[in-house]
């Protein structure tokens, strides 16, 4: 976790102390190791090893972490998107392994991707290639972020899905006050208090059937703690992705029709894929990703109804395998993937 401060000057010395540990128990000396790699939220240049500014690492602007990290250890050090490198991990040691052209699509707060073509990771000219999430959707539709109108993530992260049911409920509408009683009752029965250990989801074990879905973003509002108080005036009562999830299991039809949206658009953002891609495999990953049926189907639907013949009956789409630690497995594949082993 990176903590109340996030700053290079922190951070660089924990992840020094981090690897120290790791040889120690590995009982292994820093001559034994053939390099680093390093997995990080972008945007970056993964040919300087250059992270620029990314919106969750207030601080990190145009730090050269590469040469930082060269100049401490001096041996290779390889710097990668975190998304490429989940990608990369599940390519060459999870649902990926044999496969030459894959998809990784991580569905959680955000909506991430790598892109692996030919066994190369697609970067782009400069480095920002396969940000999946923000493939459009909606040209009508409202703004992202990113600046761009009608996104994927926009539309069907997470934090998407919560942002949609908060609004359902402050709308008065019989449906959101069914699906606010429904979120009372949880909170009292303590079921939605907010798991922080489960924020940065990649994935956890495909078989467990347990959800455990990002939070909305702190700017969306999330108070759906345990201090919460449940009498407190409505508009103080905000839920996350998860709760409408199981919102949705228990049939309540506004959750239901959230989710059925948002994976509609997942299906509308996998043919665009499959057009543009011709994978063999698109791997999903992330909280939002483990849903089960209610999103799987109505996704599936879309993409067997719109896919072009030809690409749609190439692809598999299948689940992510690697679980919570696809971005740690992911950054030391950088070393086979640049030394070719
Ligand atoms: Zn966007």
């Amino acid at each position: 976790m990176t903590g109340e401060d996030p700053s290079p000057g922190r951070i660089i010395p924990r992840l020094y102390a981090a690897i120290g540990e790791a040889l120690e128990q590995a009982n292994a000396s820093l001559e034994q190791i053939a390099g680093i790699g390093i997995a990080t939220p972008g945007p970056l240049d993964s040919r300087t090893g250059v992270i620029f500014s990314p919106p969750n690492l207030p601080g990190w602007d145009h730090v050269p972490l590469r040469d930082i990290f060269t100049e401490h250890y001096h041996i290779p050090i390889y710097v990668e998107n975190d998304a490429n490198t989940a990608g990369l991990g599940e390519y060459m040691f999870g649902a990926g392994r044999g496969c030459r052209d894959i998809v990784y699509m991580t569905l959680s707060t955000g909506i991430g991707g790598g892109v692996i073509t030919n066994g190369q990771i697609m970067e782009g000219a400069s480095g920002t290639a396969g940000e999946l999430g923000h493939m459009t959707i909606d040209w009508h539709g409202e703004r992202c972020k990113c600046g761009n109108i009608g996104c994927l993530e926009y539309i069907a992260s997470g934090t998407a899905i919560a942002r949609k049911a908060n609004v359902a409920i402050r709308s008065g509408s019989a449906e959101g006050l069914e699906l606010l009683n429904f979120a009372r009752t949880m909170l009292q029965h303590g079921s939605t208090v907010a798991d922080r250990a489960a924020l940065p989801t990649q994935g956890d074990d495909p078989a467990t059937i347990e959800m455990r879905l990002p939070l909305p973003e702190p700017d969306e509002g999330d108070d759906l703690t345990s201090e919460t108080p449940v009498q407190e005036p409505d508009e103080e009562l905000q839920v996350n992705a998860r709760t409408v999830s199981l919102a949705a299991e228990a049939g309540i039809p506004v959750a239901r029709a959230i989710i059925s949206k948002a994976a509609e658009a997942i299906g509308v953002g996998l043919v665009n894929i499959i057009h543009n891609f011709n994978p063999e495999m698109i791997i999903l990953g992330g909280g939002v990703s483990r849903m089960g049926p209610m999103l799987m189907e109505p996704m599936l639907r879309i993409v067997h109804e719109r896919a072009m013949k030809v690409p749609r009956e190439a692809v598999h789409i299948v689940p992510a395998q690697l679980g919570i630690n696809v971005g740690l497995v992911g950054a030391g594949a950088l070393i086979y993937y640049h030394n070719k082993m």
